[in-house]
């Protein structure tokens, strides 16, 4: 089996028409690979998350082909990309998105519910992961409750609950203060390392990218080395 998760080739983005169009990705090319940690640094309005909504099959190219697992995104309709995110790909965003009434526990297994486990399987899944984040004594407490590394943590939970090959975090840390970022950092990085998941994080803390395997960046229309 390949051990390539994401492979983007030729890809472009162009948002609206005519004199308006705004080129942000052109032929752009960017490949990830098992237990890969990249750091994704470019200034604001470069095209992040352009980048990660097209990954997360959020929105469709332009041109170009796109393959998740092997699996050619490009051809698939809207009920199998559905599936495909569900199945293949976690989100970690800025703020965490917990549900509000349900506790740490209960929002990392929903997903898993969702995807037809029963509730004890998802609640034993819950409290590996809580456990691997170094947050069980926390699992019935709501997100109210919970500091704001530990509502982070839950949402990385939350994102890797049914094993996806692809984690994409848009400023998963962009919240937090410095000695929490490092921490949910480390969780985050220690569940990459762990678990074989490809990790796609954008970011503006360069030290943090620093610890990635590599950085990239949005320059000239393409998906460049840093
Ligand atoms: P970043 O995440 O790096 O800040 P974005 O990917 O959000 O950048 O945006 C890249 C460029 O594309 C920006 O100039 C933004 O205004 C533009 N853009 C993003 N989404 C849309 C959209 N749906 N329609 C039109 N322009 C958009």
């Amino acid at each position: 089996m390949s051990d390539v998760v994401l492979d983007m080739s030729g890809i472009a983005r162009i948002y609206g028409k005519g004199a308006q169009a705004l080129t942000v990705l052109q032929d752009a090319a960017f490949s990830m690979s098992r237990g890969e940690l990249v750091a994704l640094v470019a200034p604001s309005g470069a095209g992040k998350s352009t980048l990660l909504h097209l990954a997360g099959l959020l929105e469709r190219p332009d041109a170009g082909a796109l393959k998740i697992g092997g699996v050619e995104c490009g051809a698939l309709n809207d009920d199998k990309r559905t599936q495909m995110r569900r199945t293949q790909i976690g989100f970690v965003y800025q703020f965490h998105h917990l549900l509000p009434e349900l506790n740490a526990r209960e929002n990392i297994a929903l997903p898993l519910v969702i995807a037809g486990a029963t509730s004890q399987e998802a609640d034993k899944r819950a409290n590996t992961l809580l456990g691997h984040l170094g947050i069980l004594p926390r699992a019935t407490h709501r997100p109210s409750e919970l500091s704001g590394g530990e509502q982070q943590r839950v949402a990385i939970a939350r994102a890797v609950a049914n094993q996806p090959k692809l984690l994409l975090a848009d400023e998963p840390t962009g919240n937090l203060d410095p000695a929490t970022s490092d921490l949910v950092f480390e969780a985050l990085t220690q569940l990459v390392r762990s678990t074989g998941l490809a990790a796609l994080i954008a970011t503006h803390n360069h030290e943090l990218a620093a610890q990635m395997d590599r950085t990239v960046t949005i320059a000239d229309n393409k998906v460049v080395v840093a």
